[in-house]
């Protein structure tokens, strides 16, 4: 990014923006097409560069190399101590440009610096480290097969891994999924959301610095319908980890099914319930819990909790502190550090969330919060943090996927029908519920579908924890933890007969 390749502030990186001089290309080992689109801001819809606009021919080419990368072994035969000493090398580089890389993050995605500063950077870092550490620390199994046979059975890569990213939290969602594919000895294609390219450029070219091999991790740029696609129907491609919407992941299903059966694993979409119980103690803690779970990342987020399920008892003390605890919610430009809500990601996406405004308040839900679009400001693609009551299971607003800062709010009478209320969702990724009583916080985590269940809080868990969805949340596997390293790995039995 700079002529020294020394990091950048994020002032720097803002200015760069100004000057139209960000730019995300392919980095594919051999000849590839250099076709480039402008790449605009959600900030304030302005032109901040360029990036590339890969054909179905490119990646082509970086699965030619990247299998003979794969076959010839430079990366995957490796000592894993090795693997893991350039993984720390390289995780150490993102370190360095932290900011920088922040800050691509903020003007690609609207993300508010400050979230991209503490949260996804550090977090991004920490996965790097973390699959670096494990890869010396997984062991195959023998099986008992009595005295006359030896039988072991022991984990492979796959083969040529594409990884096929959302634009909601790029330089994490790349972490989740490139680290431990790599780091089993995969030769990896990554394919960045269109929107959202700029980390992921940052990030690959790092790698090579740290001592990764060029066709082991590759980039290619481009739109879904073409890039996306083109992976998704690879003859060549072994497997695809995807994130994103369900509608996008039931292709790449079709998609495999159409070519070579690669396999495929999915994270997608969610509409995860947070309950109140009668037996919850309403105080401070649990409202900041709320609110973050429903507006963290302008609600952009696939677990977040945006239908609050609420005993009717505590349901008029719950909104009247959500909107007190809604004031510290600053909605502003993202570059600005007081500011937790910036803007929708892109226009289109603006208008598929406004209109969710203006279909819960023609099906009848009462606004108690927010509603506002602040028109004027920068892109015009700004909502309010926006509470809805009174919200019927049959409303879309209860069943669809808004992706924007719309929190529904439906009350309930007994522990049963929360339950029911909770699980009425073809999603099943996150939930969170509030309750003092020990054995009903047993009891409902037992019943509750969904991927990730938190009790007096709102988490996604850590990198230490799998991470995916029941339902149509998810497929085939989970991200982070021990388990996501099963996604990009297959197992061998090898038969010694005495
Ligand atoms: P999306 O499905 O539109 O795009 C995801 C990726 O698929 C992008 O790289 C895109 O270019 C590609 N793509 C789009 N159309 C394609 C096509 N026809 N063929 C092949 N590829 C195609 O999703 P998004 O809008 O980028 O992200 C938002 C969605 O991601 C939300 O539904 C959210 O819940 C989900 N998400 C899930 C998780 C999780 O871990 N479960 C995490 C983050 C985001």
């Amino acid at each position: 990014m700079s002529a020294n390749n020394q990091p950048l502030t994020k002032e720097q990186v803002f200015q760069l923006a100004k000057d139209k001089q960000l730019y995300a290309g392919n980095l594919i080992e051999g000849a590839s097409s250099t076709r480039t689109v402008e790449n605009t801001t959600p900030i304030d819809n302005s032109v901040i560069g360029n990036i590339a606009d890969a054909t179905a021919e490119d990646v082509d080419v970086a699965v030619v190399s990247a299998r003979e990368q794969f076959n010839q072994g430079e990366w995957r035969q490796l000592p894993p101590a090795e693997r893991k000493r350039r993984m720390q090398k390289w995780a150490r580089l993102l370190e360095t440009h932290l900011e920088e890389l922040a800050a691509l993050d903020c003007i690609d995605a609207g993300k508010p610096i400050t979230e991209c500063l503490n949260t996804d950077l550090p977090a991004t870092i920490e996965t790097f480290d973390w699959y670096a550490e494990s890869i010396d620390k997984v062991f195959g199994k023998v099986a008992p097969t009595g005295s006359d046979a030896l039988s072991w059975i022991i984990k492979e890569p796959i083969g040529v891994v594409s990884v096929v990213l959302p634009w909601n939290f790029p330089a994490q969602m790349f972490a989740w999924k490139v680290a431990p594919a790599l780091i089993m000895g995969n030769s990896v294609i990554v394919k960045p959301a269109e929107l959202t390219s700029l980390s992921a450029y940052r990030m690959v070219e790092l790698a090579y610095e740290a001592g990764i091999p060029k066709a082991a991790l590759q980039m290619v740029c481009g739109r879904g319908e073409i890039v996306g696609a083109a992976i998704g129907q690879h003859m060549d491609i072994d497997m695809v980890s995807f994130t994103g919407s369900t509608e996008v992941g039931r292709l790449f299903l079709t998609y495999s099914a159409q070519s070579n059966l690669k396999e495929v694993v999915l994270e997608c979409g969610g509409k995860s319930p947070q309950i109140v119980f009668e037996e919850a103690e309403i105080n401070s803690d649990m409202i900041d819990n709320i609110l973050s779970a429903a507006f963290w990342n302008m609600s952009e987020n696939c677990s977040c909790g945006s239908r609050l399920l609420v005993h009717s008892s505590h349901k008029q003390q719950v909104i009247k502190q959500l909107i007190a605890g809604l004031d510290s919610w600053k909605l502003g430009d993202p570059r600005e550090e007081a500011v937790s809500i910036g803007p929708m990601i892109e226009k289109a996406h603006f208008e598929k969330v406004k209109g969710y405004l203006d279909k819960t308040l023609e099906e009848g839900g009462e606004l108690v919060a927010g509603g506002k679009i602040h028109d004027t400001l920068g892109s015009g693609w700004y909502i309010e943090p926006t509470v809805f009551d009174n919200v019927d299971p049959q409303m879309s607003i209860f069943k669809e996927e808004v992706f924007g800062p719309i929190l529904a709010i439906t009350s309930f009478e007994t522990e049963e029908e929360a339950i029911k209320l909770a699980n009425d969702s073809s999603y099943g990724l996150a939930a969170s519920f509030y309750t003092k009583d020990l054995k009903q916080a047993i009891r409902v985590a037992n019943q509750i579908q969904a991927g990730t269940v938190s009790i007096n809080g709102f988490s996604e868990g850590d990198i230490t924890t799998p991470f995916g969805g029941y339902k149509q949340s998810g497929f085939g596997g989970r991200d982070n933890g021990l388990e996501a390293l099963e996604q990009y790995c297959q197992t061998k039995t090898i038969w010694v007969v005495n």
